[in-house]
Order: structure tokens, then sequence, then C-alpha cells
């Protein structure tokens, strides 16, 4: 009987996961991922079988239980099972129902943490989550709903919602339903840490306008202090900003 380490690969390129996270990598038998992770990440662990598992929102490619079932399967078959998840593990990565499997079934199992997609988009465009002063709060909240409805929220002082891409019209309503005043700064990002990130900024009246820019892309919304540009700051160029100057900032 194995181990499975379930561990956060980080929001883009390879080098973003954490040392940790890599050198058990490159001991792995089985690694089961996800399609979201970066393929620069297999030189990590070119002699392990790497087996696609990967899911997409709400329609699941390979269902949940088929994925821990083959958690199972691998860890009573070898040494190290890795389960390589987008982001963190802990963050709308249905890693419950992993570690149940698990322990339902006497494996031993480790959760190596990652870079969750809200802190690699406020890295990349240097809009810090905390501020001094008024943004002492910051909720990682997701858009939609297991029965695919809509919900904003008003938690924090920083709201960043995940999986919301597809919706931001709706979005934006839902916001101004539950407090927001429509002229709160927001700033989109998406593929946040790849070489071809899209950054936009809006207010919550004019978020319906980044639809279209980060359309089919896994997209983070950041509202309110969070959201903020920092006065005089330039964010660091970007691979696209060259090809493409006016798609990194587009203001509201
Ligand atoms: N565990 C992941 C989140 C999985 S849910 C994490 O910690 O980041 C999938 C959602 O995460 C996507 O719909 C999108 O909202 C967000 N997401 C994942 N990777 C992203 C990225 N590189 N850029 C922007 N959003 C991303």
């Amino acid at each position: 009987m194995g181990r499975v380490v379930i561990i956060g690969a980080g929001p883009g390129v390879a080098d973003l996961i954490t040392v940790r996270g890599a050198r058990l990598l490159a001991q792995a038998d089985v690694v089961l991922y996800d399609a979201l992770t970066d393929p620069a990440l297999r030189e990590l662990a070119p002699k392990a079988h790497w087996l696609d598992v990967g899911k997409r929102g709400f329609s699941d490619s390979t269902g949940q239980d088929t994925i821990n079932a083959l958690l199972v399967k691998h860890a009573q078959a070898c040494d190290l099972v890795v389960r390589l998840k987008g982001g963190d593990p802990s963050i709308f990565g249905r890693l419950e129902e992993e570690l149940e499997a698990l322990a339902a079934a006497g494996i031993p199992c480790e959760v190596v943490p990652g870079v969750t997609a809200a802190l690699a988009a406020a890295a990349s465009t240097q809009r810090p989550l905390t501020r001094r002063g008024n943004g002492r709060s910051v909720s990682l909240a997701t858009a939609m709903t297991r029965t695919g409805a809509l919900q904003g929220s008003r938690s924090a002082d920083t709201e960043v919602f995940y999986m919301a891409g597809k919706q931001l019209a709706a979005l934006s309503r839902r916001l101004i339903e539950v407090g927001w005043t429509t002229d709160t700064p927001v700033s989109v990002v998406s593929r946040a840490g790849w070489p071809d990130q899209l950054h936009s900024e809006h207010s919550i009246s004019t978020l319906p306008r980044a639809s279209l820019l980060h359309a089919g892309r896994p997209t983070i919304v950041t509202v309110g202090a969070g959201a903020r540009p920092l006065a005089g700051a330039l964010a660091a160029p970007t691979l696209l900003d060259v090809r493409q100057p006016e798609a990194r900032t587009l203001q509201p």
C-alpha cells in the first residue's frame, strides 16, 4: 500500500509550484492531473505515469467518483501517487471528497498547498488584496452555486470571485443588488500567471464589457478595495503587452 500526496500546482507556469510540491512530484509513480495545470510540469516527473482526469467547471469529463476510485486503485498498487490540482487544492478543488475517499480506504495522505488564482491575479496586476486602512478582509467566493444559479455577495472589503467568467453581466447586477455601489472598482484577470494573461479594469456598472475579452478563459474577478490600482503604479509588462498593448489594461 502506498500513499497519496495532493499537490497544488499553482495557477500557471510550472515555476509557481512550491519547492516541496516539485520535490514530491519528482518521486511520483503515478500523477493524476487536471486540465488547468501546465504541461511543462511533466518535466518534473518524466518517469511517472501521467493520467489526465481534468474537469472544467461543473461539466465533469471524469466524474469525481471515478477520480476517487482511481486514486485508491493506484495507491494500492504503487508507492507514491500524486494528485496534482490547479491553484491550491483547498480552494474550490473538491479536496474534501478526495480526502474522505482516501480516509475510507485507509490510505495515508498529505496535502501540499499551492498559489491560488486570486493570489496570482493580485501579484501580476500589483493590486494587494488587503490595504492599510480600508481593506481589512478578503473573501474567496464562487459566483456559481451547484445548481448553476449565480450568487453575488458582499462579505468582505475585497471580494474575489472564482468561476464567474461566463456570467459577468449577471454578476454585475447581483453585486448591485447586494449593496455594492456602481462605481466600486473591479479587476478582471484571465489565465493569471500565464504568459498570455489578460487583465482589464472596470467599475461594477461596466463589468459586463469584460465578457468578450476574457471569453472561454479561466477568470478571476476581484471587487472592492483590492481591485483599486495603486497610485502611479505601472504593472510589469508581459509578453502580451508587446503584441496587444490595448489588451492588458482596458479602462471602464
Ligand atoms: N483550486 C483552484 C481553483 C479551481 S476552480 C485555485 O486555487 O486557483 C476553477 C476556477 O478558478 C476558474 O473558473 C477560475 O475562476 C479560477 N482560475 C483557475 N486558474 C486560473 C487562472 N490561472 N487565472 C484566472 N482564474 C483562474
